[in-house]
């Protein structure tokens, strides 16, 4: 059952981490990285990670390491809030493929909402322009 899987080191967003794969990112120190969702929902889907905690999900992560993650998220969704304007920001985080999850190293996503515009479902959106994410991420830094 996914919600007890052994963490995969081998995970894309391990890989990410290690640098063995590209992401637009956004933030990063030692114990966190944020990027962008190159499966976007909405223009400034983001993700925020702990690069040190090999947890699958929020049930096995510690108490400090979540602290820092949490932190964190409030700290980009803030920057996505000034820089994008939205009238709204979901933040989400799925736990087991039965739930929804896809890449099993904890992740929070940060989706700004834009009323009047489309809203792709989990899992549905189209691979972004990189260069588009590129614009949208050069925003939000700016904000940081
Ligand atoms: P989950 O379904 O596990 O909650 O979320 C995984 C998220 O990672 C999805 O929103 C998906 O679009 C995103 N994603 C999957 N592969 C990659 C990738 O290679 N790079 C980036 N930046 N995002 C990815």
């Amino acid at each position: 059952m996914s919600l007890n899987l052994p963490y995969d080191p081998e995970n894309i967003f391990a890989k990410i981490i290690r640098g063995d794969m590209p992401c637009t990112k956004l933030f990063e120190t030692d114990e966190i990285l944020a990027f962008m969702d190159v499966f976007p929902q909405t223009q400034g889907h983001c993700l925020v990670i702990h690069k040190q905690a090999t947890a699958t999900n929020l049930f096995n992560i510690s108490a400090d390491e979540l602290f820092a993650l949490s932190t964190a998220v409030q700290k980009i969704a803030a920057a996505v809030k000034a820089s994008l304007n939205p009238d709204g920001i979901r933040i989400a985080q799925f736990n087991g493929e039965a739930a929804g999850q896809t890449v099993f190293h904890l992740h929070f996503h940060i989706i700004p909402i834009y009323q009047g515009n489309t809203t792709k479902s989990h899992g549905s959106g189209g691979p972004a322009d990189t260069d588009e994410l590129e614009i949208t991420a050069q925003k939000i830094r700016t904000a940081l």
